[in-house]
């Protein structure tokens, strides 16, 4: 993308690699989206800083390290089908799309995933297809996913999300109390229904809500 945002994105990329980003297909998604477009129009100065940003709703996109954590995490090919729950801005939603074959995005706003949508489709971006809905249900006839990433703190993995895993898929999911939670990546065996979670860092995100989420809140 040739844009007057460049060198911002450039500058990005050596951030995030300063913290430890090493996936070279994610540090090129970062260089090549226009994340300017995703933040509202008086924060667009901001939105190369390695913070998260309101968006409006009472939500925030992420702050970029995170996202690219996320990413990073997944070990994405090229070749994988991805379940995004928490479509937000869609920032994240674009990055994925350049690391897998098709993406699938659930907000639960119906405004914000209409935003993101528009949003998506002026990038001629084509292999995403947003839903507003309950993710923390997950999207089941679109499933198997090999990847699926949650932008938004659980207090714990919600079952669904889990069953709709392809074997050997990856789940990436904040988990924790609405103040502090652990990101964590949830591998699901290849040779039975059985599934390993490991702790990644401390984060905080704002609330899933919905059936699986924190309970009555939906
Ligand atoms: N990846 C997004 C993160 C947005 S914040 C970005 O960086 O822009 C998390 C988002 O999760 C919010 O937009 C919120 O509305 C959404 N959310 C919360 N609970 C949800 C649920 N049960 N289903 C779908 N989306 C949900």
């Amino acid at each position: 993308m040739t844009d007057g945002f460049v060198g911002y994105r450039s500058q990005l990329v050596e951030t995030l690699q300063g913290k430890g980003v090493r996936d070279m297909a994610v540090l090129r998604a970062v260089a090549t989206i226009p994340r300017h477009l995703f933040v509202p129009d008086p924060l667009r100065h901001q939105a190369y800083d390695d913070v998260a940003l309101p968006i409006g709703n009472g939500q925030t996109i992420s702050q970029p390290y995170v996202q690219a954590r996320s990413c990073e995490l997944m070990r994405l090919t090229g070749r994988e089908r991805v379940l995004e729950i928490g479509t937000g801005s869609g920032y994240q939603t674009a990055l994925l799309s350049m690391l897998a074959e098709s993406v699938f995005s659930i907000e639960r706003i119906a405004d914000l995933a209409r935003h993101a949508h528009e949003v998506i489709r002026a990038l001629g971006l084509d292999n995403i297809t947003i839903m507003h809905g309950d993710g923390s249900l997950g999207w089941r006839p679109n499933s198997p996913y090999d990847a699926i990433v949650v932008a938004a703190a659980s207090p714990a993995i919600p079952q669904p999300l889990v069953e709709q895993l392809a074997p050997g898929g990856r789940l990436v999911i904040p988990v924790g109390p609405r103040d502090a939670q652990v990101l964590t990546l949830v591998t699901r065996h290849r040779e039975d229904t059985g599934y390993e979670s490991t702790p990644v860092h401390d984060v905080r995100f704002v609330p899933l809500l919905g059936q699986f989420g924190f309970a009555g809140t939906g």
